[in-house]
């Protein structure tokens, strides 16, 4: 806990390890602002609802979302809002505090859960967590961008005698060198974390995200609201992914750890499995479609006429650019929603298919629909 990568370093942005969507464009959050009302609508405008964001980072996109809540206020006029960041790293939590209210937040609030709290620039509440089950219950959108891949994974490897775990080891001729090594014999993990029906001979699990997918989805469930996940992955198909980034530059994973922020592919089809049952799931769809969907398009032309200079609009392209090109991070990047059932299929469909007026698309997933 103390010399872990996003409780010593935790660099993101341009002048750390690696570079996030949101740190690209603010369109990116924008658009995502703009799910999370047109979502709410579809919901049937309820008149309260929590944002909670698992790992806020600089809290750059809370930022570019709480911006469209207010040019939207009159749209949100009777709706109660607060926010809610689930974040480990008491360096970016202190970043997230000064981005979002200045710097006027207060240490351990005696009356809440939370550890922190202060009140955005734009007058609306935010309380910081260390854990989604300290996040009170009660109809919420959920935000995980670039979160599951930071998690810890497993990594199996299937062999002649059966699956094995790949393990860390000290190397004996290098010293302060460690080494990767097979488990001699099955381990707790290799018997409980592979599907049966696994096909890959090269696994990467992460059980850490099928618990927190499972609570989203029972909370999902249980309280409404809806849960937007976006990271780079697959569909249940990559193997060895397991990588890590110091300065923007591939790094040895097991050189200097706790120096270099370490990563895997998020599995949806692992997510998927693990919110089955409870919640519907949507995607994944690559990020250049979700943003086109989501009106990408539109958003940049109005930009690009609203900006004098020239620098600003080659900007504005450039960055269009990193997060719609499908050699950057348009097909990478993928996103996957989590929905209460009765969002896509009415309960009573069955009995009376024409009784209901039909749901409204879910936008990204779909052309945005916004009356
Ligand atoms: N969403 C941001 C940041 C992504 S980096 C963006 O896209 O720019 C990953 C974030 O998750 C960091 O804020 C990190 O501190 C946080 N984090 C990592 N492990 C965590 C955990 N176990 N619980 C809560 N937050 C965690």
């Amino acid at each position: 806990p103390p010399q872990g990568y996003y409780t010593r370093r935790g660099g993101l942005g341009e002048s750390g390890d690696f570079i996030t969507s949101p740190e690209i464009s603010q369109v990116f959050g924008e658009l995502i602002g703009i799910w999370y009302i047109s979502e709410w609508m579809a919901m049937g405008k309820p008149n309260t609802f929590q944002l909670v964001e698992l790992g806020p980072g600089r809290g750059t996109l809370t930022e570019d979302i709480l911006r469209v809540f207010k040019q939207l206020a009159s749209v949100l006029s009777k709706c109660d809002v607060s926010v809610h960041l689930v974040e480990v790293s008491p360096k970016l939590s202190e970043i997230q505090a000064v981005m979002l209210t200045g710097g006027k937040v207060q240490p351990n609030p005696e009356d809440e859960s939370a550890y922190m709290k202060g009140i955005s620039k734009t007058g609306i509440p935010i309380f910081w967590y260390r854990d989604i089950q300290d996040v009170p219950p009660g109809y919420s959108f959920y935000l995980a961008h670039e979160f599951f891949d930071a998690l810890p994974i497993h990594k199996f490897q299937r062999t002649e005698r059966g699956w094995r775990e790949v393990l860390v080891d000290i190397d004996p001729e290098v010293p302060d060198q460690l080494r990767f090594v097979l488990s001699p014999s099955r381990t707790p993990a290799t018997q409980n974390f592979i599907q049966p029906e696994e096909t890959r001979d090269h696994v990467e699990v992460c059980p850490e995200a099928g618990v927190i997918v499972q609570r989203l989805a029972s909370r999902i469930e249980k309280d409404g609201g809806a849960a937007l996940v976006a990271d780079y992955g697959h569909d249940g198909t990559k193997t060895d992914t397991f990588r890590g980034f110091r300065n923007h530059k591939l790094h040895d994973v097991l050189s200097a750890p706790g120096t270099a922020d370490l990563t895997a592919d998020v599995d949806f089809s692992y997510l998927r499995k693990m919110a089955q049952g409870r919640a519907a799931t949507l995607g994944p769809i690559k990020q250049r479609e979700f943003l086109k969907n989501m009106g990408i398009d539109l958003r940049l032309q109005v930009l690009l006429q609203n900006s004098g200079d020239t620098a600003t609009r080659e900007q504005l392209l450039h960055s269009y650019d990193m997060l719609m090109n499908p050699e950057k991070m348009g097909d990478c990047f993928n996103f996957f929603a989590l929905l209460p059932h009765h969002r896509l299929v009415h309960p009573d469909k069955k009995d009376k298919p024409q009784s209901k007026s039909p749901l409204p698309p879910v936008a990204g997933f779909n052309e945005l629909l916004l009356k």
